[in-house]
């Protein structure tokens, strides 16, 4: 069975090149009815966090990519991992090693000197361990072979190789007597199963050194495809500086996870030129052979488009779920006035963001304050009140508030006054809205209802 998982350090928030990292791990589960395991990588407890673990754990949630077995903590896990560390140092696979930091330091800068790579120089590698006192501090490290290569075939990369002299004994357990992270991972993915090792290419490095790992301890070497990096549109490695980075700020900047997964998905990814995906395509067509060895650029512009698409297509009622968060936002309480559905499918011609929607959307909630000042200038004129007068008793009387009589009504006052629909609509959207722009009347009105347009309208005639 094939499994993969995805193994976030709660450092930080999410941000969307471990999405995309974690997205590309779990269509690949699903497209193979494989499994998706979550694994929370908290071996560094200074930097690691509960509000970091919350956020990922809510992000992961948001967009979607449930897992089958987790979240597994690596802090949960340490006798375990010594357990195995205790194993290798039986089989003389691993070995305690003295060595002082100050003659680490020497040695290193022994090396600088000569301008060779620094590495450890198996100084403790043969060394007995009787001749140190029991209380003497030591770290434990992995016995690297010492010649030959080592290499995978990365699937999204092809052959990488690394020559064994290159890697020095890697410590495995540190003085304090936690284990480190490169071997953490390699006692979970075994423990845990992954067949499929899929993470960002940062990690290409540790590869070898783990598999070293692995053939020691007798287990099987998980298959890895290391994916590329996300970057700014100006080339440089995505940061804070290029905007929004957490997954949850695209949630408050009012993007549907549909849009946010269907843009990463196709950021490094492709399938002929199609750009829109649902998940079903995303999970049918997903192969690793066809994600791009290259960096791609972030382009919010793009994302943005996609988002718009998004809002049009999903069903209103969908769409309006994550409307709720920005209503929550701006503090409008949404239960009373229209449902947030028919909002949804008022708006969604004219938003790029929910962010947009929600704050267009103001006024089928609450009060608004001041008319815009532009449209005002423009549409409060010479007969915009006798228009609105007129207006205001026929919409009075009408027996149904809906939309077709209401729109008639309004287009009969224009008939009857002689002028164009202009000046008898703008008018009635500024009394009604307080901007310049909304959706048509006869919906807009339709959704504010009757109470609160009349009185609005008396309002502005006032
Ligand atoms: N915890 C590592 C990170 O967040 C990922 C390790 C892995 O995927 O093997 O970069």
């Amino acid at each position: 069975e094939i499994k993969t998982r995805f193994a976030p350090s709660p450092t930080g928030y999410l941000h969307v090149g471990g999405a995309r990292t974690a997205l590309y791990s779990w269509l690949y589960a699903r497209h193979n009815n494989g499994k998706f395991v979550l694994r929370i990588e908290d071996t560094d407890r200074e930097r690691s966090t509960q509000p970091a673990i919350d956020a990922i754990i809510e992000s992961m949630k948001w967009t979607g990519l449930n897992w089958d077995e987790g979240p597994y903590y690596q802090t949960k896990r340490f006798d375990r991992y010594n357990q195995v560390i205790d194993e290798l140092l039986e089989k003389g696979l691993a070995y305690k090693c003295y060595c002082s930091k100050e003659r680490l330091d020497e040695v290193r800068e022994e090396q600088q000197r000569q301008g060779i790579k620094p590495r450890y120089d198996g100084h403790c590698r043969d060394e007995d361990p009787s001749k140190h006192s029991p209380d003497e501090p030591y770290c434990i490290r992995f016995k690297n072979p010492t010649s030959g290569k080592v290499g995978f075939d990365d699937q999204i990369r092809g052959h990488i190789e690394f020559d064994n002299a290159e890697l020095d004994d890697l410590v495995i357990r540190r003085t304090d007597g936690t284990p480190t992270y490169n071997f953490c991972v390699v006692i979970d993915d075994w423990d845990m199963g992954i067949t499929h090792v899929i993470r960002g290419e940062d990690h290409i490095n540790n590869t070898p050194r783990q598999i070293n790992i692995y053939k020691a301890l007798g287990a099987p070497v998980p298959v890895f495809a290391h994916v590329s990096m996300i970057l700014g549109d100006d080339g440089t490695k995505l940061s804070k500086r290029h905007g929004a980075v957490s997954v949850m700020q695209y949630r408050d900047d009012g993007y549907l996870p549909e849009a946010l997964m269907n843009y990463l998905v196709r950021l490094g990814w492709g399938h002929g030129n199609q750009e829109i995906f649902s998940i079903e395509e995303m999970i049918n067509y997903f192969a690793l052979e066809n994600v791009s060895k290259s960096a791609s650029a972030f382009s919010t512009d793009k994302l943005k488009w996609m988002n718009q698409h998004y809002i049009k297509t999903l069903p209103a009622e969908r769409v309006a779920e994550e409307l709720v968060w920005q209503m929550d936002n701006l503090g409008i309480d949404y239960s009373k006035g229209p449902k947030l559905a028919d909002v949804v499918n008022a708006q969604k011609e004219r938003c790029k963001t929910l962010k947009e929607m929600a704050e267009n959307s103001v006024y089928f909630y609450q009060e608004y304050t001041d008319y815009e000042p532009k449209a005002a200038k423009k549409w409060f004129k010479e007969n915009s009140a006798e228009a609105l007068e007129r207006s205001l008793e026929k919409l009075k009387n009408l027996p149904e508030w809906k939309l077709e009589p209401i729109e008639e009504a309004f287009k009969s006052v224009a008939t009857d006054m002689d002028v164009g629909l202009g000046k008898v609509g703008m008018p009635l959207r500024l009394a009604i809205t307080g901007l310049g722009v909304s959706p048509e009347m006869g919906i807009t009105m339709e959704l504010v209802g009757r109470e609160r347009c009349i009185a609005r309208i008396e309002k502005t005639i006032k």
